[in-house]
């Protein structure tokens, strides 16, 4: 039986296992086949796993058992960051070549005991560093939608997967936008959850006090269906939030209102397509009912400026630990200490390069106050507008990205013009509230259609809020 991937869900894959219109074991092998098939031109996958046959026949027998979840039997891509016990996880990176797992992330135990079945690891920018999946030590990833252009990063491969239909749903890490950008990119939804929200036990870590693990997929809900599996409260994250109820909605799922920050906006370096398309998805969730509220955040505008401050200093605190002995590639050197030096440089490309030296020099002694605490300082300001803004609305929204996807190799030469591309997707992560990317149409570029998304933000710990409006957008988009 040849099985519609293009218009498959969550939802009704499972009922058709459970229906027995086709098994765990057929779903998967199609998935195989167009990975088999397409995977040489778009550098997506890194690895596919070999027991993939073998996960879908337990699946199956949970599905004979009357033991099925929703997610059992569905076949999902997962980043090179997330650890599988026993499967190599690399995080695209030269350094960890060779490394084996020896235990499964939170996600992934989670997502196990629902009988998910995992179909390989995703391509990435190199220690997730990047918005293009160019920065990989393993050659990049390219966009479906148009090959001579990126996929967005860093999660590149899995939203990639995703839109070629090499997989139903997919995992990525976002500590500044890497979900939800690549998502955007390539047509597809991806979320980053409410920080504490989903355990970071078994992620390779980049900066810590800005990463959450997300999901993507093709519709809102199939996003829901994951990011349901993997939440909740972790003895092995002390950063994990206690349970919290994401679907309160405060009484109030109709009827909520919606910021726009129009001085963020139009303050130039937008791609007049998307800022077009951006007022047309305005109008289309206020034809849908939703009430609109122009709204200010004062100190938005440093976001960016903190983050390439605060990331570098936990990037590079957290990269000390790949020093050629523990874990992956080892240059041994005449002593010790050029054993480091020279691992270190021959395992890290030049962005985690860079981002170590920026690292180092901004927590030396001398720097900072200057540069670390003042950004700490800022920080606190935006999340002072986020929480003012939030007691006149219930959601924010911005588009996910200042342009649609660009060439391979356009901002390679040009680390700032790459950086810009998460001006609108950081700040959640600076102040830890849940934000969704979802496809607000098209834009054409030398003939082809290239995706662009419509980001929203909402409270901490409120993603229903999130769901909510996404999957109103979602449907009236579609009609
Ligand atoms: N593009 C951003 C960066 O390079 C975000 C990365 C991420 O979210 N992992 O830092």
């Amino acid at each position: 039986m040849k099985i519609d991937l293009k218009n498959l869900t969550i939802q009704k894959a499972s009922d058709h296992m459970k229906r027995g219109d086709f098994g765990a074991l057929d779903l998967a092998e199609q998935y195989v086949k167009v990975i088999a098939d397409n995977n040489a031109g778009i550098n997506c996958y890194l690895e596919m796993f070999d027991d993939i046959g073998d996960q879908a026949k337990a699946a199956q027998k949970m599905i004979d058992d009357g033991t099925a979840t929703l997610l059992t039997g569905i076949p999902i891509a997962v980043k090179d960051n997330i650890l599988i016990k026993g499967r190599k996880a690399g995080a695209a990176s030269k350094i960890l070549e060779g490394f084996v797992s020896p235990y499964d992330a939170t996600v992934i135990s989670k997502l196990k005991k629902e009988g998910v079945v995992f179909l390989g690891r995703t391509n990435m920018d190199e220690f997730a560093m990047g918005a293009s999946t160019e920065n990989s030590a393993y050659g990049p990833t390219r966009n479906p939608c148009d090959e001579s252009r990126v996929p967005g990063g860093s999660s590149g491969g899995s939203a990639a997967a995703v839109a070629m239909d090499g997989a139903l749903a997919a995992l990525g890490s976002d500590t500044g936008g890497s979900v939800r950008q690549p998502a955007s990119f390539c047509g597809v939804v991806g979320l980053k959850p409410t920080y504490g929200s989903v355990s970071r036990f078994g992620l390779i870590a980049m900066g810590s006090s800005l990463d959450q693990i997300g999901s993507m997929g093709k519709t809102v809900e199939d996003v829901k269906i994951l990011y349901d599996a993997m939440r909740g409260y972790d003895t092995k994250d002390s950063s994990t939030l206690p349970d919290y109820d994401p679907y309160s909605l405060r009484g109030k799922a109709e009827g909520l209102t919606i910021g726009v920050p129009w001085h963020f906006m139009r303050n130039g370096g937008i791609d007049p397509d998307v800022l077009e398309n951006f007022e047309s998805s305005i109008k289309l969730l206020e034809s849908i009912g939703y009430k609109t509220k122009e709204i200010s955040l004062p100190n938005i505008k440093y976001s960016l400026a903190i983050y390439y401050i605060l990331m570098p200093a936990e990037s590079s605190s957290n990269l000390a630990r790949f020093d050629g002995v523990k874990y992956g590639l080892m240059e041994e050197g005449s002593d010790l200490l050029q054993t480091y030096i020279n691992s270190r440089t021959v395992g890290f490309g030049p962005e985690p390069r860079r981002r170590i030296m920026l690292g180092n020099y901004i927590l030396s002694a001398g720097y900072y106050d200057a540069y670390y605490n003042k950004a700490n300082a800022l920080r606190a300001l935006i999340n002072k507008d986020f929480d003012d803004a939030f007691r006149e609305v219930d959601a924010l929204v911005t588009p996910t990205t200042p342009s649609p996807a660009f060439k391979i190799g356009d901002k390679t030469g040009d680390p700032l013009s790459m950086y810009l591309e998460d001006i609108f997707t950081v700040p959640a992560n600076l102040t830890g509230v849940p934000a969704i990317s979802v496809p607000s149409g098209k834009v054409t570029r030398e003939g082809k259609e290239l995706p662009l998304g419509l980001e929203i933000m909402a409270r901490r710990k409120e993603e229903g809020v999130l769901f909510k409006i996404g999957k109103d957008f979602q449907s009236a988009s579609l009609r």
